[in-house]
């Protein structure tokens, strides 16, 4: 099949760990890749932050990267996009009409209304990916939420409109039924892990004496970094001084690590805890570096607010340690509660404590939840079954896309 992916602002050629550069990255390259061994051609499109960039870049084997012209060449907030996904729209429609794809996959709202603009009266389906939901994201944050107006409206639109809207994991197949969406035109395909790179054995970053708990991901306060911190201290009042805690993530690498808000922000945290001295900030890490990384900890802590899939926690378990998730979005999914690792409230500080603590008492459930995690990442989770899971709702809504045009067409 020839298959089109539209990512506006999440590049697969993008650096990792900033604001707004993680697991969408991660996904579209990664599905991207297995699609083409499955012997597809992948063109995935996205914006051009960046006027020196040439128009076509290969990826992978099979898949190219293109980027498209709309709204200035330099980077730019994805809160910020709306008003370029007409201009974006109307591209993806130039290229398609020489370069036809058999399906469109858009991930993001944004990137939904551009290749829906793109498809009009067109015979292939679109499908979609939303990564995150507004109306999930304005429960937890309020004021705060720096998505335009528009998304509350538009993004439902996007997922009434789309032939498929394949879901990454079960809480979101709820969300979107919540939305409008008709649950049978929802999917659900999860997002996988590399689990060539995330392996138990292989190189181990240096480490101390005491026990490692490691923190991997954006730094942006949903992520809840800072219930992480707040339950080192609550080790530490409790008499263990013998945890540290490396926070791996941010938008800014090692060296320039004190220009970043948030590290700002949590570092201030630490010290206010009078943990400063526990806990490690790395920056952003290069992807193929983090393994030797999660290796080096006993435990990995995940404690967002919510989580519309979360990949991290899938790296950690293919590398064979455990997790502490809070139970929230697609971690109920990975994460076994007393399997693979221990579900908490989110939130809730005490409740991670009490997680880190019981399992660094226990050498023997550490490696016994880490084997589980290995196994499962293997069985459920490569980006091979991802892909054929995937490659299945493509043709399946491939198939239905000319009954629905009828249907739609006779209401018009
Ligand atoms: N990541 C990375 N280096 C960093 C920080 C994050 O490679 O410094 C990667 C991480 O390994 C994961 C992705 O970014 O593959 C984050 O995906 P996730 O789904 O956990 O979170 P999101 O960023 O999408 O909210």
């Amino acid at each position: 099949m020839r298959i089109a992916m539209v990512s506006e602002h999440a590049s697969p050629l993008a650096t990792l760990g900033g604001v707004d550069a993680g697991g969408q990255n991660v996904h579209v390259a990664a599905l991207s890749t297995a699609l083409a061994e499955r012997g597809h051609h992948v063109r995935v499109y996205t914006r051009r932050d960046d006027a020196t960039l040439p128009e076509r870049v290969p990826l992978a084997a099979g898949v190219e990267v293109v980027h498209v012209d709309a709204g200035p060449a330099e980077s730019v907030p994805k809160d910020d996009l709306l008003p370029y996904m007409d201009a974006f729209g109307d591209r993806l429609a130039e290229h398609w009409a020489t370069e036809p794809p058999d399906v469109v996959h858009s991930h993001f709202w944004m990137s939904g209304l551009a290749a829906l603009r793109g498809s009009a009266d067109a015979p292939w389906p679109v499908l979609h990916t939303f990564h995150a939901l507004g109306n999930v994201k304005r429960r937890h944050q309020g004021a705060e939420d720096t998505s335009p107006a528009e998304r509350a409206t538009l993004e439902p639109g996007v997922g009434k409109r789309a032939d498929v809207v394949i879901a990454t994991c079960s809480d979101e197949a709820f969300e979107l039924t919540r939305l409008g969406v008709p649950s049978t035109r929802i999917s659900v395909v999860p997002c996988g892990v590399d689990n060539a790179l995330f392996t138990p054995d292989g190189p181990v970053a240096a480490h101390g004496e005491g026990f490692r708990l490691i923190s991997v991901g954006r730094l942006v306060p949903r992520k809840g970094v800072g219930t992480t911190i707040s339950a080192l201290a609550e080790l530490v009042a409790r008499g263990r001084d013998d945890i540290e805690l490396v926070i791996v993530g941010g938008s800014r690498d090692a060296a320039h690590i004190d220009e970043d808000p948030d590290v700002q922000r949590l570092a201030a945290l630490a010290r206010r805890l009078g943990v400063e001295g526990r806990v490690s900030f790395r920056g952003q890490v290069a992807h193929t570096a983090l393994p030797p990384l999660l290796r080096s900890a006993d435990l990995m802590v995940c404690a967002p607010w919510y989580e519309p899939f979360g990949i991290v926690p899938l790296e950690a378990m293919a590398t064979g340690i455990p997790v502490v998730a809070a139970a929230v979005g697609g971690l109920i999914d990975t994460v076994v509660e007393g399997v693979t690792g221990v579900h908490v409230p989110p939130r809730d500080p005490a409740a991670v404590a009490d997680a880190v603590e019981a399992l660094l008492a226990d050498p023997e459930l550490r490696r016994s939840f880490g084997a589980a995690g290995v196994a499962r990442a293997a069985r459920r989770y490569t980006w091979t079954r991802v892909a054929a899971d995937t490659e299945r709702v493509y043709r399946r809504a491939a198939a239905a896309r000319p009954a629905r045009a009828a249907r739609e067409a006779g209401r018009a």
